[in-house]
């Protein structure tokens, strides 16, 4: 018996992944030490721990002044490094002091002049003439990036070298970070040998799961490689209910039209909900997401039912499990990571169907470029591994023309 069929449009189908995304429950977290919490993503929220900065900072080297003292020559009356104080008394008009760059202001001043605006004679200077200064110029205000006690950093940021920089800079040696979430990688199909096999002239090696595993692992979970599960009932059966103590299973395999594609069959026979049983999209049309019902051991998990074909395994995972698997991280939701580029060439549409192809995409910075990579369809991996994106064909379209601006997915 197989479930009942529901192939969604594209779109319909990421709304789906995206909506569970949205209502999936807080992870647990844990503490780690600061440098361990790269691609990690954070559990609380991190306030400024005084104001930053904490003193009017001067941004440039220059001179320390009173903008309104500017008419005539300044006497300089002396130094501030970064790292120094201005210790030297009351400031009076008429007077300027040399300062650094990240040197705190002195009180009685109010703006900083470059070095490269001011004629300098032995003890005094004066502006370069049709030079002009404003007050506040070249100075940030103290708290002006952040007051003591705001927050800076929300839960659910994923911490790159922006976040770990700051958190240094708030005095944060250890933050809470959530768990990563546990994806068991089941691959499916007799054809199948592990990579430490030899594999016979008709066999095919398992490279799904290696493929799976360090997209999950990218994408902030730690990956479970189950055994390969042969064609059968039982046997299938069996590893999935192995697979049960992870918070997502990945199958791949298993999901098309075929006598032996038992997948969603056994996933029916252990009570699951199916969202979507394929979508309208080349390649990866058979996709099958749902979820299993919590039992006495576990609670309900979510599953993907991957086409088995190697691209279209990857371009499904990046599509529809990134999106879920980042959200079930503590990550804020959002959906696969689209920008646009500029068709390099001449490309069919395909009526009715979400074109996802393997593609070049140029990084310039003025007018990106994307180019299919040529390929012998959803088995090749040569050709997926050519590729740094995916251009996204829309499915109303039968031509798209060089120049025409398409969407590409990044991976
Ligand atoms: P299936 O979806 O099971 O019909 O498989 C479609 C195609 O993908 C077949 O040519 C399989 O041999 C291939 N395939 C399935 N699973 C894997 C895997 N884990 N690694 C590499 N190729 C696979
Ligand atoms: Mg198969």
């Amino acid at each position: 018996m197989q479930a009942a069929a529901r192939v969604l449009g594209f779109d319909e189908a990421l709304a789906k992944v995206l909506a569970h995304a949205a209502a999936l429950p807080r992870p647990q977290s844990e503490t780690l030490a600061l440098m361990a919490c790269a691609d990690r993503v954070l559990a609380e929220t991190i306030l400024a721990d005084r104001d930053q900065p904490p003193f009017d900072r001067s941004t440039r080297d220059g001179f320390a002044l009173r903008a309104a003292d500017t008419a005539a020559p300044l006497k300089v009356v002396g130094q501030i490094r970064a790292g120094e104080q201005w210790q030297g008394g009351a400031l009076e008009h008429g007077t300027t002091v040399e300062i650094m760059t990240g040197a705190p202001i002195p009180l009685a001043y109010d703006a900083v002049v470059m070095i490269e605006h001011i004629e300098r004679d032995q003890d005094s200077i004066r502006l370069t003439a049709g030079r002009t200064i404003r007050s506040g110029e070249n100075i940030v205000p103290q708290g002006s990036e952040a007051r003591a006690g705001q927050s800076v950093l929300l839960p659910g940021t994923v911490i790159e070298g922006a976040e770990i920089a700051l958190a240094a800079a708030c005095g944060r040696s250890d933050l809470q970070v959530f768990r990563r979430p546990r994806v068991a990688i089941v691959a499916t199909g007799d054809e199948l040998v592990t990579l430490n096999a030899t594999p016979g002239p008709q066999q095919i090696r398992n490279s799904n799961s290696y493929g799976l595993a360090a997209l999950v692992a990218r994408t902030g979970g730690v990956p479970v490689q189950m055994p390969i599960a042969p064609d059968r009932r039982a046997e299938l059966e069996r590893t999935i209910r192995a697979a049960r103590d992870s918070d997502l299973i990945l199958l791949s395999g298993g999901v098309s039209m075929g006598k032996y594609d038992l997948v969603e069959e056994v996933l029916e026979g252990l009570g699951a909900e199916f969202f979507f049983t394929g979508v309208k999209m080349q390649p990866g049309k058979p996709l099958v997401f749902g979820r299993l019902p919590a039992t006495d051991e576990f609670p309900s998990q979510f599953f993907f039912g991957l086409p088995g074909n190697p691209v279209s395994t990857q371009v499904t995972f990046h599509c529809f499990v990134e999106p879920l698997l980042r959200a079930m991280g503590g990550a804020t939701a959002q959906g696969p990571r689209f920008v646009q580029a500029t068709l390099a060439e001449d490309v069919a549409g395909k009526p009715g169907l979400m074109r996802v192809l393997p593609a070049r995409w140029t990084a310039d910075r003025v007018r990106p470029e994307v180019r299919l990579v040529g390929w012998q369809g959803s088995g090749d991996l040569a050709a997926n591994a050519r590729a740094n994106c995916y251009a996204v064909l829309p499915p109303e379209r039968e031509r798209f023309a060089a120049g025409d601006v398409i969407t590409v997915l990044l991976r």
